[in-house]
């Protein structure tokens, strides 16, 4: 039995399950293999030879409840690491903001759910003050770590039961 990390069409990972049901879900077309076993390894019957997946996609997103990604303001401060992203000042629950990144004025005119987790960030008083109302480009400001982007935690929906194979690390966090 080898263990094969499952993804949501959206790339998220779900599940680990085993290679039987991976190969089930890819045989009946419900998933697509996205990578083999790097050790190369098939599994063979009279009749077919087929790699040892290492990770599928289902091919329909399937809805899961965000356990605990949830976006609320102390998911986004812990998502952020209490540090403000735009001047790498550490920070408390008390001194942190939310600041969002396209501005609650403009989300409202064109429609658009502000508090989302790409839309929010952690960021002082300072910084959210300077920034105002304005859209990041016209504020002139940067993040601080310039690989930062807002995102929603994937590692929150997925409890590793088994040590994280090198096949799956592109598509898993890793603390
Ligand atoms: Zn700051």
């Amino acid at each position: 039995m080898m263990p094969v990390l499952m993804l949501n069409a959206s790339y998220e990972p779900l599940h680990v399950i085993d290679h039987r049901r991976a190969l089930t879900l890819i045989a009946s077309e419900k998933a697509e293999l996205l990578e083999r076993a790097r050790d190369g390894r098939e599994i063979r019957s009279p009749s077919v030879r087929v790699p040892m997946p290492a990770v599928i996609r289902l091919r329909r997103y399937i809805n899961v409840p965000q356990r605990g990604a949830t976006w609320s303001k102390q998911n986004v401060f812990a998502r952020d690491k209490m540090t403000c992203v735009y001047c790498g000042a550490p920070l408390t629950s008390k001194t942190a903001t939310i600041d969002h990144v396209l501005p609650q004025w403009y989300c409202k005119h064109h429609n658009i759910r502000a508090n989302t987790w790409t839309n929010t960030v952690t960021a002082c008083r300072a910084c959210q003050s300077k920034k105002g109302g304005r859209l990041l480009h016209e504020s002139g400001m940067k993040f601080f770590d310039p690989t930062y982007e807002p995102r929603r935690p994937r590692a929150n929906y997925l409890v590793l039961t088994w040590d994280a194979h090198p096949e799956w690390r592109e598509y898993i966090q890793l603390p």
